[in-house]
């Protein structure tokens, strides 16, 4: 039978159920809410269908190629050829995309049972394939380079540790693919992440990979790309159905989940592009891919739907300008509680910052000029000499630092729930903790473990004991410290 009429004939099968009702069938708590009846659903209609027979043929190609790029290019030899704060990247990626894709199979897995029609529940069934395949591909190639290089080990040991990072990701990828329900998990994954987000940050990362010469990662991205630009699609004809019939309920999902995944999105891939490319390779700043790729399109989205932008766009547009190069300094100044390196942008890093951040960039000069300085009054790697010592403090939201806004007005706002006090990177977090707050508030920030006694108040006794970081694994300049252009000899 061809393909079109096997999908014609057998792609939604749904019937009316006479043992239980719908209700009770699709509960509200894990369908969605509100709930709607089956009529309400009918049509949804992904684009891009797929019977199980050419699922199986196009995946087990790919597997193929991935394996034969996997033998071409050995570990060691791909390990030697690549810029060491590329690899930063790379450690970045893989430790925070691995296991997260591993929770992406879950919350597939719950559509493919309550999706609220049986298309629905088959694309999403596909959808938890491949996320399968988007855990083991990282963690089965970057389980090569560990004998090379335990940094890499982090790519599965993460998720696994009380990291800050890991606690920030853990809060919003529980929250988007372990506790969603099935319509949620449809527009702030499907739609808002995959289609607003990933689809495009993989397209770009794929060609940022390429001009670095990391064929590896290339080939890896790159397939699971087409996996992702596959289950994405269960996002829109959800989010249409949701527009027609709870039109405040879509907005809201969309604005909540357009800032919790933006705020990752920008950390991972912001740093990556703005601060661990080599500069040489570099064609555009992290806010021109997003300008081009994310706003224009996402935008041209909501205006179809008939939805609005998010209420804090104007905050979302000088978060461009400044978060991710906040995170940066931040994190480079607490380089030892994560599991990979820095590079100190010098004289030329800092023009190319500049001439793409004209606005936003002379607030952090005075940010790296001191960075700068301690290091020339330093012998190279002396990485403590130059290091924050307190243990800064966090979003009660995103888990993030408190590091929206700018070096000189930080955003951080407060909100008082209860007799308890919970404070906010930014406006957007507090209204998202706002919305549900039973939903956030068991979470215990860093700062709060630390007051309760869960973690240590000491900062290396921190990173050693609860981030679970040894000194060979924990994060280093990658020059030590040693640049030609610091002139040392000079102080
Ligand atoms: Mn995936
Ligand atoms: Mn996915």
């Amino acid at each position: 039978m061809g393909h079109e009429r096997w999908h014609a004939l057998a792609r939604d099968l749904d019937w009316e159920p006479s043992y239980v009702s719908e209700r009770a069938l699709f509960p509200e708590e894990i369908a969605g809410s509100p709930f709607r009846p089956r009529a309400d659903w009918e049509g949804w209609e992904e684009p891009y269908k797929t019977t199980f027979a050419e699922y199986v043929d196009m995946q087990s190609a790919k597997e193929r190629s991935l394996l034969a790029v996997r033998e071409a290019f050995g570990s060691a030899r791909y390990f030697r050829s690549l810029d060491r704060s590329w690899l930063s990247a790379v450690k970045l990626h893989g430790a925070t995309l691995a296991l997260a894709e591993f929770t992406a199979v879950v919350g597939n897995l719950r559509a493919a049972r309550f999706g609220r029609t049986s298309s629905w529940r088959t694309a999403a069934c596909f959808g938890a394939l491949d996320e399968i395949r988007h855990t083991q591909i990282p963690l089965s190639f970057m389980s090569e380079l560990v004998r090379h290089d335990a940094q890499f080990d982090w790519t599965h040991r993460l998720y696994h540790t009380n990291n800050w990072v890991s606690v920030a990701a853990r809060s919003v990828f529980d929250d988007l693919l372990l506790a969603s329900t099935a319509t949620e998990l449809a527009v702030g994954a499907n739609f808002v992440f995959e289609t607003g987000f990933t689809n495009l940050q993989f397209v770009g990362l794929t060609a940022l990979a390429d001009r670095v010469g990391d064929h590896l990662l290339r080939s890896m991205l790159a397939s699971i790309q087409t996996d992702e630009a596959r289950h994405a699609q269960i996002g829109r004809p959800t989010l249409e159905k949701l527009v027609a019939h709870a039109p405040d309920v879509a907005q809201q999902l969309v604005d909540k989940w357009f800032w919790r995944t933006w705020l990752l999105f920008s950390v991972v891939t912001g740093i990556t592009m703005d601060y661990l490319t080599p500069i040489e390779r570099r064609t555009r700043s992290f806010k021109e891919l997003v300008e081009e790729w994310v706003v224009e399109q996402f935008i041209a989205a909501l205006d179809e739907l008939g939805l609005k932008r998010p209420w804090y766009w104007h905050v979302f547009e000088r978060s461009l300008e400044t978060y991710h190069h906040m995170i940066y300094a931040s994190a480079y100044s607490y380089r030892t509680t994560v599991w990979f390196d820095f590079a100190l942008p010098g004289p030329e890093e800092r023009a190319w910052l500049r001439s793409h951040y004209p606005t936003s960039w002379p607030s952090f000069e005075p940010v790296w000029d001191r960075i700068t300085e301690l290091w020339r009054a330093t012998d190279p790697g002396v990485e403590l000499a130059v290091h924050g010592a307190a243990i800064p403090t966090f979003c009660s939201l995103c888990h993030l630092v408190l590091a929206h806004g700018s070096p000189e007005r930080n955003d951080a706002c407060h909100l008082m729930h209860g007799a308890e006090r919970f404070v906010f990177c930014s406006e957007p977090c507090r209204w998202i903790f706002e919305q549900e707050p039973e939903r956030y508030t068991k979470t215990l920030d860093i700062v709060k473990r630390v007051l309760a006694g869960v973690a240590p108040g000491n900062l290396m006794e921190f990173v050693r004991h609860y981030s679970e970081l040894r000194h060979e694994v924990w994060g280093k300049d990658v020059h030590a410290g040693e640049y030609p252009w610091l002139e040392r000899g000079a102080r």
